[in-house]
């Protein structure tokens, strides 16, 4: 015989458009404190477009995006999905790159006709000790203030333009983050994305807690911090990135949009990739469980 838990579990979530890989995730939602969502992917939609250019003295903006279109040529990331298309929508050529090389949680890097160029976010500016120009630099924190990622496009120890990507919040996430408040369990944002990019999402969304600038292998280490403050916690996620924390999470939940990695490291998959699945979880769990055990 099917042991009664694990047979409600599998109805529960057939009859929800959950998918769950590991009831016991779906047990512990009912006991859950606070929730983190990743921002890219997870409460937007995780498409960019390309909206803005700002290209430093003496370098074309359509130059620009060729080069930079050409360094992301090979990357996953949702911000060079952006870069090619607008390249190509623009009729650009873009050029062939060596010694392509990703810098996760920073940017990309790639070889262009014998020019060491360099795309990515103000992390890697730190990380090689660029300062971008007056322009450049009130530009970005312009795209930063409006929810926008800036996005660098550097030569060596210059930064050549800056690029402002938008990506859409998912509808669906105002109504999660209510739901979720309604129920007395705190929302917490957390995103490799600047302060400027998270606190303007954050803001619209009514989120109170926000983690930015947060390195892909730091991702677990707040999740670990949460619980340390004798927090139950459940981790919403879409990327690679977000994979060890949602194995550390008490309960993981991975959008079915996602990466094949967040989606086996989750307990729940939200087949829907709808947010506000998660306030739902929690309530068919303890709808579900409260007379057991
Ligand atoms: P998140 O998905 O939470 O935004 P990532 O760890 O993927 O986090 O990236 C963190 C930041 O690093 C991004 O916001 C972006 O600024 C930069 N970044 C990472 N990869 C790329 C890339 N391929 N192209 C441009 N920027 C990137
Ligand atoms: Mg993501």
């Amino acid at each position: 015989a099917v042991p009664l838990v694990i047979a409600i579990s599998t109805t529960i979530g057939a009859r929800n458009g959950l998918l769950v890989r590991d009831r016991r995730g779906l047990e512990e939602a009912r006991t859950l404190d606070a929730v983190v969502f990743d921002k890219t992917g997870t409460l937007t939609l995780g498409e960019h477009r390309v909206i803005d250019t700002v290209a430093a003295e003496g370098v074309e903006a359509d130059e620009a995006l060729q080069l930079a279109a050409a360094v992301q040529r090979d990357s996953e990331h949702a911000i060079a999905r952006a870069l090619l298309a607008s390249a190509e929508e623009r009729g650009l050529t873009v050029p062939r790159t060596q010694n392509f090389q990703a810098i996760p949680g920073h940017g990309v890097q790639a070889t262009v006709d014998h020019r060491e160029m360099r795309v990515g976010g103000p992390a890697l500016l730190r990380k090689f000790e660029i300062e971008p120009d007056a322009a450049l630099r009130e530009a970005a924190e312009r795209f930063g203030e409006s929810g926008q990622t800036a996005t660098y496009l550097v030569e060596g120890r210059r930064a050549l333009a800056v690029f402002a990507l938008a990506d859409a919040i998912r509808e669906e996430s105002y109504e999660a983050v209510k739901r979720l408040h309604d129920e007395g369990i705190e929302v917490v944002m957390l995103t490799g994305d600047s302060e400027a990019v998270a606190h303007a999402v954050a803001k619209k969304l009514g989120i109170d807690t926000v983690f930015a600038q947060v390195l892909p292998e730091q991702k677990a280490e707040k999740i670990k911090e949460l619980q340390s403050q004798g927090k139950r916690v459940a981790m919403v996620g879409d990327g690679v990135n977000d994979a060890p924390a949602l194995v550390t999470a008490d309960v993981g939940i991975a959008i079915g949009a996602g990466t094949d990695v967040a989606v086996e490291a989750g307990d729940v998959v939200l087949v829907r990739s709808d947010p506000r699945d998660v306030p739902r979880i929690v309530a068919l769990s303890r709808a579900s469980y409260r007379k057991m055990v």
